[in-house]
């Protein structure tokens, strides 16, 4: 396989954008080698632009649920082009996917669309703050919410200590109001209440952790999470960004059976566009301007094209829900063949994380253990045999109901063969 004309596009992107890159993980600097330059992608492949053709477990980090390029998404992108990208002004479009969100999503009383799941979160906590009157937040450790200056924390071991940014340029102060607790640590959140009763405005979670790799949540969390937020007057948020529309209809808030006060989404709710979500009870929702006094706005929010997408993939997955059967399914024919190879396996539905490590993977501590030496080596075997995982041990694999049982089978193979 030639990477040739890859490598020559990332020699010149490298000149041009840090990294070469508009977001870090697809620089490859984790596994090495040079990023595919995708030329075009059609269900469940990608090609690059060297002719290389991959069976593709990216799908975009997770848009991907119905594969690439469905016609009638597509169809429905270009019609809806022709009438103009971007007004400025509402269109019917932007209800009609709130009412399909709604329909999924029965805890979502009133939303707001916006561009990207780093601003959905941003906004949601800034509505939870707003209603609540407080400050704190708690976000768990290995969980990730977008680059937003507060979020940005998930190192930092002290409990009970302020933290601190994982990134230069965020000054202390935006995190002071951000508190940590390891993944299914119950106690631990336990203990961030007792110290801060009346002063933690929400407890924000990924219901199925998806950014240290797969880590389901343990039973009980969840609803552990539920009743300690209502004791102390918190909201809850999922943050539903990979979740949503890929677990169920409903999200993790389904499939666990936990309704959140607020839920943010991303990714599958765009349908492939830039587009994302947050919402919740309307209580809470109606703090945001211009009813309320909590300010959040976007001149390309809630645009048509994006809506459309978003509008046409929800339809699709509402018209056929076997859909989740199906890619659990095959998903679970994946996990099966990594473990009769030994390797530790985290899979809730159609995610699915395969470690490094003789350690159980329950939260960022024991999902560090995994040896990422090992990860870029089965990244680089699976990549010349044709198989596009995530160039990074911390992200998750993703399954879409454009991945055929021909294409299992010889990810299988490989598997089996190779690793
Ligand atoms: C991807 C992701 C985000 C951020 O979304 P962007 O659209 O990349 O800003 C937030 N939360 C979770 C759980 C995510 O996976």
């Amino acid at each position: 396989m030639h990477f040739d004309y890859s490598q020559q596009a990332f020699a010149l992107a490298s000149t041009l954008m840090p990294g070469g890159v508009n977001s870090p993980v697809r620089a490859f600097q984790s596994v090495g080698g040079t990023p595919l330059f995708i030329n075009h992608a059609k269900g469940d492949k990608v090609t690059d632009i060297d002719g290389n053709t991959f069976i593709d477990y990216v799908c975009s980090w997770g848009p991907g649920i119905l594969g690439h390029a469905h016609p009638q998404v597509i169809q429905a992108v270009q019609k809806a082009c022709v009438d103009g990208l971007t007004f400025g002004a509402p269109t019917r479009k932007e209800s009609t996917l709130a009412q399909l969100v709604q329909q999924c999503y029965p805890a979502i009383e009133k939303l707001r669309l916006v561009n990207s799941g780093t601003e959905a979160c941003m906004s949601a906590i800034r509505a939870a703050r707003g209603y609540t009157h407080r400050d704190y937040i708690i976000k768990c450790i290995g969980c990730y919410h977008g680059h937003s200056d507060g979020l940005l924390v998930k190192a930092g071991s002290g409990l009970l200590t302020q933290a601190v940014a994982d990134s230069d340029g965020v000054p202390s102060g935006y995190t002071k109001t951000t508190l940590l607790a390891p993944y299914n640590d119950e106690k631990a959140i336990q203990q961030l209440f007792e110290t801060y009763p009346n002063q933690i405005a929400a407890v924000i979670i990924e219901p199925v952790a998806a950014n240290m790799g797969v880590v389901p949540p343990k039973p009980g969390y969840l609803q552990f999470l539920r009743d300690i937020t209502k004791t102390y007057d918190s909201i809850l948020i999922f943050d539903e960004v990979i979740t949503g529309f890929r677990l169920a209809l409903g999200g993790a808030s389904e499939y666990f059976g936990i309704t959140p006060d607020m839920a943010t989404f991303g990714k599958i709710v765009g349908g492939g566009m830039p587009l994302a979500a947050y919402g919740g009870k309307k209580e809470i929702m109606d703090v945001i301007s211009p009813v309320g006094s909590v300010y959040q706005a976007g001149t390309l929010s809630g645009n048509p094209i994006a809506t459309t997408a978003g509008i046409e993939t929800l339809q699709i997955l509402m018209k056929d829900p076997d859909i989740y059967d199906r890619i659990d399914y095959k998903t679970a024919q994946l996990a099966q063949a990594y473990k009769e190879k030994g390797y530790t396996v985290n899979r809730v539905g159609s995610l699915m994380s395969v470690f490094f490590t003789d350690q159980e993977v329950v939260d960022y501590a024991s999902a560090k253990t995994s040896d990422t030496q090992q990860f870029a080596h089965y990244f680089h075997i699976m990549l010349d045999h044709g198989i596009y995982v995530a160039p990074s041990q911390f992200e998750a694999m993703f399954i879409s109901d454009a991945h055929d049982q021909k294409d299992i089978e010889k990810t299988i193979q490989i598997i089996q063969t190779y690793l």
